[in-house]
């Protein structure tokens, strides 16, 4: 079994439906198992893209997919989401990254591990500091300490949307 974790984001739609339903797919997946959540947060767009705000979440698990299945189901899981609700909205309502697998370093055509961007993200680093394992979160810790990154990030709360708006 090998500890990975997994990053998801949505911006578009019912952003926290598409968090929950892609959590539920991660959970039905054989060979895997989610062992910790973390908060859901919104947070600033990365990019100077003008869009929504995202949603995102970091989920720890354990799995014995190797990296490439896992990534392949990951993809299967976005494909699904795109595919039942969001046709009309674009393909960016679910992304799932895979951030780390185990000690793991590798780097194709198609998956690169640890994930290039993840020290470049307080979105990442911040929900993935709650789910670390305690020998990880050293290194964690770290990453945040030292990150460029200063875009904003604050726990989501659905019901004060709904009060305010
Ligand atoms: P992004 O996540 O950068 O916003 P996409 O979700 O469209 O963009 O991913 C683009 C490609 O990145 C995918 O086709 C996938 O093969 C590749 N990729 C490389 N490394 C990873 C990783 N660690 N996790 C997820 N996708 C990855
Ligand atoms: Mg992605």
């Amino acid at each position: 079994m090998t500890d990975a974790y997994i990053g998801l984001g949505a911006n578009l739609g019912d952003r926290a439906a598409h968090l929950a339903e892609a959590l539920r797919l991660l959970g039905q997946t054989p060979g895997l198992t989610v062992t910790r959540t973390s908060l859901v947060y919104e947070t600033e767009p990365v990019g100077g893209v003008p869009q929504d705000d995202y949603l995102n979440q970091v989920v720890a698990l354990t799995t014995t997919l190797p990296p490439l299945a896992l990534l392949n189901r990951l993809h299967a899981i976005e494909a699904a989401l795109h595919r039942q609700r969001i046709v009309r909205w674009g393909p960016r309502t679910v992304d799932l990254d895979l951030l780390l697998y185990g000690d793991t370093h590798l780097e194709t055509p198609t998956l690169t591990v640890p994930h290039p961007e993840l020290a470049n993200r307080r979105f990442v680093l911040v929900p993935l500091l709650e789910v670390a394992s305690p020998a990880l979160a050293p290194q964690v810790q770290q990453w945040l300490a030292t990150t460029p990154d200063t875009h904003w990030l604050r726990p989501y709360t659905p019901a004060k949307d709904e009060t305010h708006g």
